[in-house]
């Protein structure tokens, strides 16, 4: 590449070419031969024309746009982009901080004390914004306790809490951002321990139930309650896991223990036999060097004593062995037991296995604590209890297995039907329980009849067969604390009256 020539040098022979090619000496022609001769590009040509029309659409009421109006015409005359670029920056900046500009209109406005009241309430709000935004951002924070200090001061000026109002809603603007990424990262991360949790435990149906249980809670949108579900959960699965890692640990130390002495007595057994080798190896060499018949019947004792000898240590052996087998076997069967008695304790945890809805123990559990939050926020809580109608025949025509899958699919559906914050529970065999939060009792009734609805188009498939499942439902309110179990026994004679009255019905008790 050849060096650039010096500007002094371009500058001579963009004179020299300008007088040659006869044109008037313009900086526009000056410009283009001068690019021609350096070989370089001219810069595209400013548009003055485009920018003459918007200049004429910019606003220019108050004194500060019409200062910046007179900026841009200037700045267009001088073809100027720092210069237009510090209008659009002033326009921009009046419409986000208008105290900052001259309006006379503002300034008077700024002067305006808050009402005490709005001030106080604004106040409260930023108080009760903050614990929302986590404690990371410190700054934000001293600005939030500036703020409520400027609000709840004796005068409230419009003009400064809107500058500051302005500075906060800007920074919080980027925490709340942080806030939901933090939340979805946190999401995705639970997620993937669920995932880890259901890969771990493949052998094991019951964990892995809940894994997948823990993972379609854990799906937006959360709720507080569906997060305490996913903890309660959670905890079940961590208690079932170290106890079964603790179990299995036990066992395989106790098969190592085993399989040491197994390997002791065959090796002490491989010894008594070769010592028995050896003796019946040195009587036959002595038996065929004896030359006298009484030389020999001493040998043959001593032959006979060591078979015997050989015949005892081998039943010892054996009888060892014996020993050893049982107590193995003993130990497979204490720990299939514990195994057992494991899955038992888990069925008492919170979950139903089979449908994945609450036991009853959760159920007892989550009604107390509903109870206690409907009487605290003193709103209406509602529970239904519904019987799936004629379902030993379902059973006694598709086979109890099938009866089990046609369990599932109506806690599915119902699942889907119902709220975020309603909660089923599986009572009995065929019966579930659902608890409705927020809910008059009315409310509740319609609720159940669109379960029924919704029962009746989304059929329970088995082998190609489309299976309705219709149900008998009771319905009440739970006055208080005390009136839980009471609530339950209502809406089960509820249940009983929809039976009485040709079921496929909601009664309300
Ligand atoms: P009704 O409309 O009066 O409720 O009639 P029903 O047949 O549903 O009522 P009944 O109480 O006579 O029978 C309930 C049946 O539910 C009997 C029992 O075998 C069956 N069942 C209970 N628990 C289970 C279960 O976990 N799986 C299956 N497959 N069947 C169950
Ligand atoms: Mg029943
Ligand atoms: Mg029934």
């Amino acid at each position: 590449m050849a060096a650039p020539k010096p500007p002094s040098e371009i500058a001579r022979e963009t004179l020299k070419l300008l007088a040659q090619r006869r044109l008037s000496p313009t900086p526009e022609h000056y410009q283009a031969l001068y690019h021609e001769v350096a070989g370089t590009s001219p810069p595209p040509a400013f548009p003055v024309a485009p920018l003459r029309a918007i200049q004429r659409v910019l606003p220019a009421q108050t004194p500060a746009q019409k200062r910046l109006l007179n900026q841009f015409e200037h700045a267009v005359t001088q073809q100027h982009w720092p210069g237009l670029q510090s209008v659009l920056v002033g326009y921009a900046n009046l419409a986000i901080t208008p105290v900052s500009t001259a309006s006379d209109e503002r300034e008077a406005a700024a002067q305006v004390t808050l009402p005490p009241r709005l001030a106080e309430a604004l106040a409260r709000l930023l108080h009760n914004l903050l614990p929302a935004l986590g404690e990371d951002d410190t700054r934000l924070l001293e600005m939030a306790a500036e703020l409520q200090t400027q609000l709840r001061g004796p005068q409230a000026r419009a003009g400064a809490l809107e500058q500051a109002l302005a500075d906060f809603n800007h920074r919080l603007s980027f925490a709340a951002e942080d806030q939901s990424a933090i939340r979805a990262g946190l999401l995705t991360l639970l997620r993937l321990v669920f995932e880890n949790i259901a890969v771990l435990c493949v052998e094991d149906d019951w964990l892995h139930g809940q894994a997948q249980g823990l993972m379609a809670a854990s799906t937006p949108p959360l709720s507080l309650r569906r997060l305490d579900d996913v903890e309660r959960r959670l905890k079940d699965v961590i208690h079932k896991q170290a106890n079964a890692r603790e179990h299995t640990a036990q066992a395989q130390a106790q098969m190592r223990e085993l399989l040491a002495a197994f390997i002791e007595r065959l090796a002490r057994m491989d010894e008594s036999s070769s010592t028995y080798h050896n003796q019946l190896e040195q009587c036959a060499e002595r038996i065929s060097q004896a030359s006298r018949p009484q030389d020999i019947a001493p040998l043959l004792e001593e032959v006979i004593s060591a078979t015997r000898a050989m015949a005892l240590s081998t039943r010892v052996a054996h009888g060892e062995l014996q020993d050893l087998r049982s107590r193995a076997e003993a130990r497979h069967a204490e720990v299939e037991q514990l195994r057992q008695e494991l899955d038992r304790a888990s069925a008492q945890a919170r979950h139903d296995p089979l449908t994945g809805s609450l036991n009853r123990k959760g159920f007892d559990e989550a009604m107390s604590r509903e109870v206690a939050r409907a009487q605290r926020q003193g709103r209406p809580l509602c529970v239904a209890l519904l019987d799936i109608d004629d379902f030993k025949a379902i059973n006694d025509r598709l086979g109890h297995a099938t009866g089990d899958q046609a369990l599932v699919h109506l806690a599915d559906v119902t699942r889907q039907v119902l709220r975020p914050q309603d909660q089923l529970a599986r009572y009995g065999g065929e019966e579930f329980v659902i608890l409705l939060p927020d809910t008059e009792l009315d409310e509740a009734a319609q609720i159940m009849r669109r379960l029924q609805r919704e029962l009746t188009t989304r059929y329970f498939l088995t082998e190609g067969e489309r299976v309705l499942i219709t149900f008998s439902a009771g319905v009440t309110r739970v006055q208080d604390e005390s009136d839980s179990s009471d609530a339950v026994r209502r809406a089960d004679q509820g249940m009983y009256l929809a039976k009485r009255s040709g079921k496929n019905r909601v009664v309300t008790a």
